[in-house]
């Protein structure tokens, strides 16, 4: 990097942090009162399940103060994802306090947790301590966690969740999916009893034919969609010319790039929501006001956004794994690497990448660390290099 260039990279971000703080009060102030008074959050029917959703929900794997929550739930953030597994069960025991302390507020919040486990039984026993620990009856949506392939939604998961949701402990049904999502959705639009899924789907997956066919067959089998990962792997990474005039432009309208990120992603009629994690006061409002405006972007910030996703296609993993495992024959999870990769160098979250690792065995790392990656990184449609990202993880979480 030339010195030029980090001078101007500097004078940029020093630009771009002003103008975040600009377009965090803009969209408040207009109309507004105080911060107590804001527009209504939009909200989406969520598919064909009779239940609408506010467009921003609130991913729950931080650790959520119950100030944050409170301030959410005044915007109309009232949609709440968590997990069995997030902070080793804390992000339900958040939740679950705030209820304690809110219980009025338990019927207008929609309430999704997921579970990771193998068995029906451990999704019975998850879900009943997911249940405790949220100081709740129910939720709203049940998803099994991860999936990367339909076949592991069987007709044995299909009679768990209708049993379940007679017994009143779940209302509906579904399942989030970071890898061959596309697959995954194509396929839970044919099995007819699927309710809801999440998926990544961001500026870099939305254009492409597989995600726009996969995104319409769920909208006509009537599944509802939540997008998450909706930031495409983060910013201000790799510093691209198209990236630094994006962002100027976008500014000049009073937006960050990641508020037209989300933008971007609300464009599409057939999504419901956006889940975002906001570990912080300033981003929650940042996210809220982007779902408070009502200024579209233009054919050329599209374009533009585009334009950087192609220039950056080698920073992000697009969760293809059929291609770059089923090449390795499945001795190394990829997939799951670049997004634990993309969770602590993109949105800082050490903690959850550290745990991914911890969690592989000693002897399958080394197997991990050793594999020749030269052939699946020419197969990968993102030209990532692939084996030296698999050994810098490797380096640093299991050194
Ligand atoms: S590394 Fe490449 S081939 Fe593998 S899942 Fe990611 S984008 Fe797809």
């Amino acid at each position: 990097m030339t010195k030029r260039h980090i001078l101007s990279r500097r004078a940029f971000l020093k630009k771009a942090g002003a103008a975040t703080a600009a377009s965090l009060v803009n969209p408040f102030q207009a109309g507004a009162a105080s911060l107590e008074q804001v527009d209504e959050m939009p909200t989406r029917p969520f598919g064909r399940t009779g239940v609408r959703v506010p467009i921003l929900s609130f991913g729950g794997s931080l650790n959520l103060p119950s100030l944050m929550l409170r301030q959410a739930f005044k915007w109309g953030v009232t949609y709440w994802d968590t997990a069995h597994s997030y902070m080793g069960g804390n992000s339900e025991k958040l939740i679950g306090k705030y209820l304690k302390k809110f219980p009025q507020d338990r019927r207008q919040i929609f309430l999704v947790t997921k579970s990771h486990a193998w068995t029906l039984d451990g999704m019975s026993d998850e879900l009943e301590q997911s249940l405790q620990r949220l100081n709740t009856d129910y939720v709203d949506l049940f998803f099994v966690h991860s999936v990367g392939d339909i076949a592991e939604l069987n007709d044995a998961k299909r009679a768990w969740a209708e049993k379940k949701k007679a017994e009143g402990k779940i209302r509906l049904f579904g399942f989030s999916t970071h890898r061959n999502m596309e697959a995954c959705m194509l396929g839970a639009a044919k099995l007819g009893w699927i309710d809801a899924i999440m998926m990544s789907y961001n500026f870099r997956l939305m254009h492409r034919d597989e995600m726009k066919r996969a995104v319409a067959a769920c909208a006509e089998a009537g599944i509802g969609l939540t997008a998450m990962k909706t930031q495409g792997g983060g910013s201000l990474k790799t510093g691209t010319r198209t990236e630094e005039e994006m962002v100027d432009r976008l500014l000049q309208k009073g937006f960050t790039d990641a508020q037209a990120k989300l933008k971007m992603v609300w464009e599409n009629p057939n999504i419901a929501s956006i889940c975002s994690e906001m570990p912080n006061m300033s981003i929650l409002m940042a996210n809220v006001a982007a779902a408070l405006n009502r200024t579209p972007l233009t054919s050329g910030d599209r374009r533009r956004l585009r334009r950087y996703a192609h220039e950056t296609r080698s920073d992000y993993c697009r969760g293809c794994t059929r291609i770059c495992e089923a090449a390795l024959n499945g001795r190394a999870p990829v997939g799951d690497i670049m997004r634990h990769l993309m969770y602590w160098r993109s949105y800082g979250e050490r903690h959850r990448a550290q745990a991914f690792f911890d969690r592989l065995p000693p002897g399958r790392r080394i197997e991990i660390a050793a594999l020749d990656y030269e052939v699946v990184e020419r197969l990968c449609p993102q030209q990532i290099a692939i084996g030296q990202l698999v050994r810098q993880a490797l380096n640093e979480f299991c050194a």
